[in-house]
């Protein structure tokens, strides 16, 4: 099922998502349908306050749904490491249409469960780890739109507003 994807300046997206606490079939249908909206949104990564969902899970895929394998379910993640800078364009699902430069760690290790419980730890670099720090950004209630330098957050919000006058956002 495809969900519907919220978009700023919706609440949920600001606010931190609760820890997952019942790894059950609902969780795992929830996981499911937002890969399926990932991909119907061609999109790499989706964190569950983005379809207002107020908890501590993303899905990614750097394979866009063309490689099983490359599916990551992390919950309750959180960086432990991360070394080096990058700066590199960055979207999101719940800014259509806006890019923006972003100061990233190059390289992080996650610690996190997967969707039945099960601990793990996992290194990511270059697209990988901004894909990370992106989506537990969304877990802790904080946009992309918050790491952009003022000037350019300024930009972007006028030109959302403007967009939201003439129905397009
Ligand atoms: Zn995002």
């Amino acid at each position: 099922m495809i969900l519907t994807i919220l978009k700023y300046p919706d609440p949920v997206l600001s606010q931190p998502g609760e820890p997952v606490t019942e790894f059950n079939d609902e969780l795992r249908k929830l996981v499911a349908n937002m890969f399926e909206t990932t991909y119907a949104s061609q999109g790499i990564g989706l964190a569950a306050p983005q379809v207002g969902v107020s908890k501590r899970l993303t899905v990614i895929d750097l394979s866009m749904g063309k490689n099983p394998e490359e599916k990551i379910v992390l919950v309750n993640p959180e960086i432990i490491f991360s070394e080096g800078k990058l700066y590199e364009e960055e979207g999101c699902l719940s800014f259509p249409d806006i890019r923006e430069k972003i100061v990233r760690s190059a390289k992080v290790r996650v610690r996190a469960q997967d969707e039945n419980g099960k601990w793990f730890e996992m290194d990511g670099e270059e697209l990988l780890s901004r894909c990370f720090q992106h989506e537990i950004d969304h877990l802790n209630g904080v946009l992309f739109i918050f790491r952009m330098s003022a000037l350019k957050r300024n930009l972007n919000l006028r030109k959302i507003r403007k967009m939201q006058q003439e129905g397009e956002w």
